[in-house]
């Protein structure tokens, strides 16, 4: 079974660069949203404690099925020095159950994250956007920037943290990147003038990071930070009053900025507008929000990506982990 680690995901990046991973990346996404009817799907399994979530992510077509694991602890931090996000996930053959791939994921999951933002904002955000506001500067902050940059012409990102050491982290990382870095001393300062709003903050709470009072013109607002019950980041005023995009509406209704609308809230889904079948942009509909809460489909569209390129470029090893013999009866001969 091919297993990939933290290096071998850097040797692919290396091997084919950052802009063709994620254009790659977003296309592949863009794909399996074409065929959203295809797969079989539910909201993922969460296990809530105290300070976090740990979840189970699963879904499958005829031919794969993946599944991650992944974890949503915002005091880490500062508590433990752990990562807030962490993951590892599984790609396997439908047919015969085979598992094809184990993976580390925490990675993974900041590029699929920001790959599905970018392909979001290619149908929702005006085609001209050029100035990126990302509040939260901590680990999906610097792949939330690259995606962006390879669809629009980013010409400004303004940028706020209440840890002025991450403000400083993504700034040093971004440096050498062709765009003007402004740093902002509040949310409100951040958005101004923006074109496309990133909220990705971390805390198990009812936040506002946006107001209505603070969206001066219209905007594409990519809230990432709100994917817990109890846990958003926009004041249900600007909700109500923004055209929401979710990507699973049963998932999302959990745990998206929409929990506060109540179980009869309808909105269109991303395979919606992929598919054409539902028709928004900002320039002509106003405010727009893409309420994303992570879903499986975008794993099982990074991890399908990934293992083509590992098996294309001969990366990553082959652990002994599913036995091979020749009388498959014979289990007990291994031990
Ligand atoms: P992180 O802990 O590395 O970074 C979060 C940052 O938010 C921290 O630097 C923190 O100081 C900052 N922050 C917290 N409250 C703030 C506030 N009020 N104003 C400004 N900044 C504030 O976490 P991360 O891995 O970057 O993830 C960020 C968030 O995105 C988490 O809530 C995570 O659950 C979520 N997430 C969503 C998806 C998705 O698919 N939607 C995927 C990955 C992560």
């Amino acid at each position: 079974m091919l297993v990939l680690q933290i290096d071998d995901i850097k040797k692919i990046i290396e091997k084919i660069g950052f802009k063709q991973y994620f254009l790659k990346l977003i296309d592949t996404i863009e794909e399996d949203y074409k065929t959203w009817h295809d797969f079989d799907k539910m909201p993922r399994i969460a296990t809530h404690v105290d300070g976090g979530v740990i979840e189970l992510m699963p879904i499958s077509n005829k031919s794969q099925y993946s599944f991650k694991y992944v974890n949503g602890h915002p005091k880490n931090p500062k508590a433990s020095n752990k990562l807030t996000v962490m993951a590892t996930g599984q790609l396997s053959v439908v047919e015969t159950g085979e598992p094809l791939m184990f993976s580390e994921m925490t990675v993974l999951t900041a590029f699929r994250t920001a790959a599905t933002s970018a392909l979001a904002a290619k149908y929702l955000a005006p085609k001209d956007s050029q100035v990126l506001a990302i509040i939260g500067n901590g680990a999906q902050s610097e792949f939330q920037y690259l995606a962006f940059s390879y669809i629009f012409d980013i010409k400004e990102l303004r940028y706020f943290d209440v840890d002025c050491l991450a403000m400083e982290k993504m700034a040093e990382n971004l440096k050498q990147y062709d765009v003007k870095l402004t740093p902002c001393k509040d949310a409100k300062q951040c958005v101004e003038g923006a074109d496309i709003i990133t909220t990705v903050t971390a805390d198990k709470k009812y936040q506002t990071i946006l107001s209505k009072e603070m969206i001066k013109k219209d905007v594409f607002i990519n809230a990432l930070g709100g994917d817990c019950p109890g846990k958003t980041e926009l004041s249900s005023e600007l909700v109500k009053d923004s055209h929401v995009v979710v990507e699973f509406l049963e998932q999302s209704k959990i745990e998206g900025e929409i929990q506060h609308l109540g179980d009869d809230y309808v909105c269109p889904e991303l395979h919606e507008i992929v598919n054409k079948e539902v028709n928004l942009n900002v320039s002509k509909d106003g405010t727009i929000i893409f309420d994303s809460v992570g879903f499986a489909l975008q794993d099982y569209s990074v991890l399908r990506l990934t293992y083509e390129l590992a098996k294309e470029h001969d990366i990553g090893v082959e652990l002994n982990l599913i036995p091979e013999m020749s009388d498959v009866k014979d289990l007990y001969s291994l031990v």
